[in-house]
């Protein structure tokens, strides 16, 4: 029997470089789900590709790759993990799944702060999905590839990679506008000999769709929120679950940076925060409600905030909740084995 763990490869969230207040920097966000010899990505933030190997992973047991969403701060290392990786994988391999969200479909509202109308990034082609992205990313790096194509004879990152977009289930009411988020049941994106991979939707607005996804595998089962506020489809989809990974703000730090009543592109930030995150203390409600057997917080925000911060707020949420809150640094190893005690109190 093998002990199937998650390596929380980075665990701050966020667009930012930020600058820590402690010795204990996080990369951007990014989980290796590791079972057997075998390793799954869950998104592909800052620094992954190079956690993934500091880690001891071996990219030619990488099993997959799963974007929870679209956002930089879980894409940006996507196409070093396959300009980089390319080289470290055998050249006759099965082509690694790359899964994430389709196409939006449409663009997002404009926030009702705006004083002009912003106008879109490439209105051609304004929010597309994993497979164009993945597509567009090698497209840009063709002068590159084409050295390594033509002249050292290595194989295409678009044959060694099969990136996919996740259809959403066509009956559960999902619109990207008016119904990000519908009350739904789990559903199969990916199954191995190894590992089954469910996933539900999440409130991420204005992304969409935006995934949280469970790996279930003989030994035990690991959900990952991705970015979300607090929602019934996470605990739904955390049912009984050995371990619940689930993001985490800090919404004093957001009050502080974009709390001010007067700016409103400020103002425009808060309200995104308010309504796309989750505080420490929601996220034990969630693991509390879903019955999971063990909660740990990552993608923080802010990625600077002092350690000793986030442990006060999770012996708060402790406090409130009945629910034990770990908080990983990077390159933390969390056994997801059925054998692991029930934290909920
Ligand atoms: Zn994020
Ligand atoms: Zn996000």
């Amino acid at each position: 029997m093998t002990t199937p763990y998650i390596i929380t490869l980075g665990t701050a969230g966020g667009p930012r470089w930020w600058t820590p207040a402690d010795a204990a920097p996080r990369f951007g966000i990014s989980t290796a789900v590791v079972v057997g010899d075998r390793s799954y990505l869950v998104d592909a933030g800052l620094g992954a590709g190079r956690q993934f190997t500091r880690a001891g992973l071996d990219f030619s047991q990488l099993g997959g790759i799963f974007l929870t969403h679209l956002h930089s701060d879980h894409t940006t290392d996507l196409a070093n993990l396959a300009l980089f990786g390319m080289f470290r994988l055998p050249d006759a391999s099965t082509p690694i799944p790359i899964l994430g969200p389709g196409d939006r479909g449409v663009l997002p509202p404009v926030s009702p702060r705006a004083s002009v109308a912003p106008r879109p990034v490439a209105p051609h082609l304004p929010t597309p999905g994993t497979a164009d992205m993945f597509r567009l990313l090698m497209e840009a790096y063709a002068t590159d590839l084409n050295d390594r194509v033509l002249d050292a004879l290595r194989p295409s990152p678009l044959d060694l990679f099969d990136a996919r977009d996740i259809a959403v289930p066509a009956d559960c009411g999902y619109h990207p506008n008016e119904a990000p988020t519908p009350d739904m049941a789990p559903f199969c994106v990916f199954e191995d000999d190894r590992v089954r991979v469910d996933a539900i939707l999440v409130e991420h607005p204005p992304i969409a769709p935006a995934f949280a996804f469970r790996f279930t595998c003989d030994e035990g089962s690991v959900a990952i929120s991705g970015d979300t506020a607090q929602t019934a489809n996470m605990a739904r989809l955390a049912d009984d679950v050995d371990l619940l990974l689930h993001e985490a703000i800090s919404f004093d730090w957001v009050e502080h940076t974009y709390g001010d009543p007067q700016d409103e592109t400020a103002r425009a930030s808060y309200d995104h925060h308010h309504k796309s995150h989750t505080s420490v203390v929601e996220a034990a409600e969630v693991a509390r409600d879903a019955g999971a057997r063990a909660l740990a917080v990552h993608h923080l925000v802010p990625g600077s905030l002092d350690a000793a911060s986030w442990h006060r707020a999770a012996a708060k949420a402790t406090a409130l909740t009945g629910t034990d809150v770990v908080v990983p640094d990077d390159l933390d190893r969390l056994s997801f084995t059925r054998s692991a005690a029930r934290v909920s109190a």
